[in-house]
């Protein structure tokens, strides 16, 4: 395993490469500031220093971006699926060769460590294989007889779509949006998010030198009220995929009104972690665990309320306590380091609100519960105990390495209190009862489960969520019914006779 030292050397030498020229947009296959020259710098959480400034898109730079996508729609739409899986194979191939890259400028740009990025860019690889492999039989569709009619469905591209992305894993989940949405064939102007910008330019080069012709993927950096707002009210893109906040998907679904927008959102969550006294408990412990504190729990599957029944709860909760003590925090490139930085300072003072807010409350800090060193956006793994779900700690989502434990007698009240959220995205079971699994998954509101597992993904299986969680699915072909519209032709099997009016 590489050292700490050998890990910064090489993310100095990539991003000094960036830091000269800045991190500008991306339009019709070129390099370009903003229309206005406008600037805004990115930092690293990990001691706040700049990386770079980044081109500050407004709606002049939309504007070219959309026009440039919307010139490339007819060639990438009528180009044969088997082409464009060549070339969407070619950007996976690429992105592969560069992982390195891509891994340590996300980590010094987002905080998060290693030991998770290094495979982010490889799981982006595998979303480009994998939808690519669909492309050839995305338009395919169903024959449906009826009496005297055959009539036959087929699916087209959308047009130019929008795809607005958060700062967690940035990298990964631009992949997750924009694979498909290319493999179907659409063209997309992308906005990723302020805090996170460096990785969405590399994706852009890394695909055109791979073959992906210009002005298919457009970039514009830049704000949610500026770049971002006017990019979902563009009268020529036709659909917005967006993952980030709730709020947000509130925002943009009334900004997309006016050009009726389709929109898919892949939104917020408070996820429970529900544990029965009849689990494995080592194993349990394991996945609660993990499922908070990797990825600095800036994950939106992440299980940040831990549901224990009341017989286990107190030595469950010293054994999840007594793990959150012992994890690695330090620097991104540390390949030791579990926790890293938070994403911004401005992350960091909300996720410490919290930790006000919990002893407000009456819940007992039983980890963590402080921000860690002197420099940088660190924060303690933390736990939260003698917590009740009426706690703003147990409803909001804080999105950091934290914790809220709350005690169940049955599962009647485990199902109530998973529930009790506005959330629902996915939630995780641990139990050695089928009958307790099967009766739990039949009635837990949320739009992915796993009984006895961490969040271990399949990109076949569908991915989303309900309630204030979002609209819409993606993973196997769902994303393609996303970024397709479906079309019925109907044929007559013989002379038709129709009604005569008149008469
Ligand atoms: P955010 O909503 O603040 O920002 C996301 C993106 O939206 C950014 O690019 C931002 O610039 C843009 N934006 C903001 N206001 C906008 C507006 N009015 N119009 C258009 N664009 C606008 O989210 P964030 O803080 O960057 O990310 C964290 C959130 O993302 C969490 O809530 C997390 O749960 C969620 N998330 C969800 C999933 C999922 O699959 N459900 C995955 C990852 C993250």
């Amino acid at each position: 395993m590489t050292s700490l030292q050998e890990n910064r050397a090489k993310a100095e030498a990539y991003i000094a490469q960036r830091g000269e020229t800045g991190v500008m947009n991306h339009i019709n296959g070129q390099s370009v500031p903003a229309a206005d020259g406008a600037t805004f710098q990115t930092i690293s959480p990990v001691d706040l220093r700049k990386l770079a400034d980044v081109a500050h898109g407004k709606s002049a730079d939309i504007d070219a971006a959309v026009a440039a996508a919307k010139a490339a729609f007819p060639a990438w739409r009528d180009m044969p699926g088997a082409k464009r899986r060549k070339i969407l194979h070619a950007v996976a191939d690429a992105i592969e060769a560069r992982a390195e890259e891509i891994a340590f400028t996300e980590c010094m740009d987002t905080g998060q460590a290693i030991r998770f990025m290094s495979k982010a860019a490889l799981r982006g690889a595998e979303n480009f294989r994998f939808f690519a492999d669909k492309a050839p039989e995305a338009q395919d569709g169903k024959t449906l007889r009826s009496a005297g009619q055959l009539n036959t469905t087929s699916r087209r591209p959308i047009g130019p779509v929008g795809v607005i992305t958060p700062w967690n894993t940035p990298f990964m989940l631009s992949t997750w949006k924009i694979a498909p949405a290319l493999a179907s064939g659409c063209t997309v102007v992308h906005k990723p998010a302020e805090f996170s910008p460096m990785t969405a330019k590399l994706l852009v080069e890394i695909a055109e030198e791979a073959g992906l012709p210009k002005g298919v993927l457009n970039l514009v950096n830049g704000f949610g009220e500026d770049a971002g707002k006017a990019l979902t009210e563009h009268p020529d893109i036709k659909a917005v995929a967006f993952v980030g906040e709730s709020r947000t998907g509130s925002m943009i679904m009334a900004q997309g009104a006016p050009t009726l927008k389709r929109v898919h959102f892949e939104l917020g969550g408070k996820n429970p972690v529900i544990v029965f006294d009849d689990a494995d408990l080592d194993s349990a412990v394991d996945a609660a665990t993990f499922m908070i504190y990797s990825l600095n729990g800036e994950r939106c599957t992440s299980s940040s309320r831990l549901l224990v029944q009341e017989s286990i709860y107190d030595d469950f909760t010293r054994r999840v306590a007594a793990v959150a003590d012992r994890i690695k925090i330090g620097h991104p490139l540390d390949p030791e380091t579990v926790v890293g930085p938070l994403i911004h300072p401005v992350h960091e003072k909300k996720v410490l609100s919290y930790f006000a807010l919990a002893r407000k409350e009456g819940a007992t800090i039983a980890a963590g519960g402080e921000k860690y060193g002197s420099e940088g956006c660190f924060v303690r793994p933390t736990l939260f105990t003698n917590a009740n779900n009426d706690m703003r700690i147990a409803q909001e989502e804080i999105f950091g390495p934290v914790l809220t434990a709350i005690p169940f007698k049955d599962r009647d009240e485990a199902l109530k209190i998973a529930n009790d959220v506005q959330y629902g995205l996915s939630a995780y079971l641990w139990t050695g009862s089928l009958d307790t699994a099967i009766w739990m998954t039949e009635r837990l509101e949320v739009g992915m489960m796993w009984v006895n597992s961490e969040n271990v993904r399949h990109l076949p299986t569908p991915f989303g969520g309900v309630k204030s969680s979002g609209i819409g699915r993606d993973g196997g072909d769902w994303s393609f019914d996303f970024y397709m519209e479906t079309v019925n032709v109907s044929f007559p099997l013989a002379p038709h006779a129709t009604p005569k009016l008149g008469g």
